[in-house]
């Protein structure tokens, strides 16, 4: 970690992706204070969920108050879309109460989040981690206190849509993010940001400036 720090990256968002892993996200946040933890079930990990796993977040949340939830969401692209739904509905709702921050990971669903997003109490904050909404959704999703983050996908010249909601997020409402699994994959980073920059007609430096990171997320909550 280290190592990718001095590449430039501030921080880490280490998103569990089922039960299994919340022990060592809850450890490595412990340990750094680069990391923010999250825990939660991803939309990939939904199937066969002890039917207390919401009572064991709602533990492991109150025993680390510096934890979020995530990486929760949608994806059209896996099984179980109705369990799937119910997971997520009730992990916006733990976070509501617990007030947390959640990490959003949503698939070619967005008709489906917007209809429960619309429809329930929302958390002080959500950053949507590889943001593949349209444009028109992002006023609305700010009102809502939604941050924007985007990965390398925007290097892509052909991801036009993509490129429309990054120019329609408002300062202080971005974020870079690697999505990174591997150390070599942090080094996309820096085109991303450059991408960005051309995308919103900014320079370099505006974007380092205008975008925020995880740490400003969480104290934004508080005012
Ligand atoms: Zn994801």
């Amino acid at each position: 970690m280290e190592a990718i720090h001095s590449f430039g990256v501030g921080f880490f968002v280490v998103n569990a992706t089922q039960i299994s892993e919340w022990g060592r996200v809850a450890e490595l946040a412990k340990e750094s204070w680069l990391v923010h933890g999250a825990i939660g079930v991803h939309p990939w990990y939904v199937s066969g969920l002890p039917a207390d796993w919401d009572v064991a977040l709602t533990c492991w949340l109150e025993q680390h108050p510096e934890l979020s939830v995530g990486e929760i969401g949608l994806d059209k692209n896996y099984p179980d879309l109705d369990i799937q739904e119910s997971v997520f509905r009730r992990e916006l709702q733990i976070a509501h109460d617990m007030k947390r921050v959640v990490h959003i990971h949503c698939v070619g669903a967005w008709g489906k989040m917007m209809e429960i997003l619309r429809g329930c109490k929302l958390p002080p904050a959500m950053i949507f981690h590889a943001f593949s909404g349209s444009a028109d959704l992002v006023p609305e999703l700010v009102r809502k206190r939604g941050y924007f983050s985007f990965g390398r996908a925007v290097c892509d010249n052909r991801r036009v849509k993509l490129h429309d909601a990054v120019r329609a997020v408002p300062n202080r409402r971005l974020l870079v993010e690697s999505d990174a699994s591997f150390v070599d994959d942090y080094e996309d980073l820096d085109n991303t940001i450059h991408a960005i920059a051309d995308i919103r007609n900014d320079s370099y430096g505006d974007i380092v400036e205008l975008s925020c990171t995880v740490e400003d997320v969480l104290n934004d909550r508080k005012i």
